[in-house]
């Protein structure tokens, strides 16, 4: 979808085209690209001259003459492009424009989502979907006034910024890059910013809109401005669409969530939530320490819940063994799991398992969202052993990994269960943990001992309480 700098660049190519030319006839092959009467559409732009052309946000402002105005918003994939008369029209041309100097300007739009509005220069700023826009970034000198209005919102700072109320012009490519360049995390509310993030947010978001409007936008899959011009600023995008690379800041991995719908990615480090209360998962190999991790948590006062018991529980409830009963065709002989029948099944049938984890994760993650939206601790810790794999990880706002090197794990496992650590061993290589550890915020490295541990688990409480509001 194009972004205010495609716009602003598409506006600077039109300009050349179609200022002081004189409309002859349009034709509209498309009633709905057309909002309001198509006939006076056609009728009224007869004879008419274009005078100027502005932007305000993504809308194109076309001015004509004897006060006539044309709005335009291109949508997801509205593009113009000027040919001669003798040149058939552009593949999807919705609306064509014909001119006094045998050249033709299409509004071409294969989605179909693209608009053009006929009004007047009296009414056009009037118009709801003009009048409820913010002002743009260049626009505002003093972060006050949005500070102030922001107070009043409570939904994740990138909804608010997609939103344009507040400030017009970022999508979802710039908000990305500005909350990244000013270390603000998608999902804080807006009503938690202070004046200082407002400023880095504002300011960041001109100097980023002002790059990419000299490389002409960023041309992402489908946006064209003109003939032979394309947009270099994805040469230049830091973070949007790159999760799983690396931060050159922090060198964490870039994370990927879903923020009112929306595609995200943020650094888990350079980026931190602030909110009332966070909700921490704690992931890691076997025999890492992530229940003495919990442990500690809870010691210092915050609730912990831990996905092993929350499956133990789940194969209590004569619902779910009934479930797994059929699923894997065997007999628990009792309405609960018969944790003996279900462990010598899954190792005769190691590919079972998978069958298993899809019907008993998303049971898991309906109890791990509860806890986390009904629990009043400020920090929730959840420990989930195989948090990636399940694709848990979009529910929390904080991850911790706890590391260990192999040699410290086996001695460990050794130790704990000296007849099968092998085969412990063997069931954690599903464990995807070096893969993923750059994603989580916080590595606590678990080689050494408990008061070690301890003292990480509590410079981790003393960082977070930092984003507590
Ligand atoms: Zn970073």
């Amino acid at each position: 979808m194009p972004e205010l700098p495609e716009v602003e660049t598409v506006k600077n190519v039109l300009k050349q085209i179609v200022i002081n030319h004189t409309i002859k006839s349009v034709d509209v092959y498309r009633d709905k690209t057309i909002e309001g009467d198509v006939n006076e559409f056609k009728s009224s732009l007869v004879n008419e001259t274009f005078l100027s052309l502005s932007r305000i946000g993504k809308y194109l402002i076309f001015h004509i003459s004897n006060d006539k105005v044309i709005i335009s918003h291109l949508r997801m994939e509205g593009k113009y492009y000027e040919f001669l008369e003798s040149e058939p029209d552009s593949k999807y041309a919705k609306v064509v424009f014909h001119l006094d100097n045998n050249h033709k300007l299409c509004f071409d739009d294969m989605r179909c989502f693209g608009i053009l509005k006929l009004t007047s220069e009296k009414e056009y700023k009037n118009l709801p979907e003009i009048a409820k826009l913010g002002p743009e970034p260049f626009d505002i000198n003093d972060v006050t006034e949005i500070y102030r209005k922001a107070k009043r919102i409570n939904k994740p700072i990138k909804t608010a910024l997609l939103d344009q109320t507040l400030t017009t012009g970022l999508g979802n490519i710039y908000v990305d890059e500005v909350l990244y360049a000013s270390k603000i995390h998608p999902l804080t509310p807006a009503s938690l910013l202070t004046k200082e993030d407002w400023n880095r947010i504002i300011n960041n978001s001109k100097e980023i809109l002002n790059i990419a409007i000299k490389m002409g936008g960023s041309t992402i899959k489908s946006y064209h401005p003109g003939k032979d011009i394309d947009g270099n600023f994805q040469t230049r995008i830091k973070i949007y669409g790159k999760s799983g690379e690396t931060c050159p800041i922090c060198k964490a991995t870039y994370r990927f969530i879903k923020v009112g719908g929306r595609g995200t990615t943020f650094c888990p480090v350079c980026q931190k939530r602030i909110a009332k209360s966070l909700s921490i998962g704690v992931t890691g190999k076997i025999a890492s320490g992530k229940s003495e991790i919990l442990k500690e948590f809870k010691s210092l006062g915050y609730s912990v819940i831990s996905s092993d018991e929350i499956v133990k529980e789940l194969y209590e409830k004569e619902e779910v063994a009934s479930k797994i009963e059929k699923l894997l065709k065997i007999k628990f002989h009792s309405s609960k799991v018969d944790h003996d029948v279900l462990r010598n099944h899954l190792l005769i049938n190691p590919g079972e398992k998978r069958k298993l984890e899809k019907l008993i994760h998303p049971l898991v993650r309906k109890e791990v969202e509860s806890f986390i939206k009904k629990d009043k601790s400020p920090l929730k810790i959840v420990e989930v052993p195989l948090l990636f794999e399940a694709h848990f990880d979009d529910l929390f706002d904080v991850i911790i990994v706890s590391d260990i090197d192999s040699k410290t794990q086996i001695a460990r496992l050794k130790s704990r269960n000296p007849d099968n650590y092998e085969h412990l061993l063997e069931i954690n290589k599903s464990n995807k943990i070096d893969l993923n550890k750059k994603k989580a915020t916080y590595i606590i490295s678990n080689n050494g001992d408990l008061t070690n541990l301890r003292k990480q688990v509590k410079e981790i409480v003393k960082d977070l309480k930092g984003y507590l509001s």
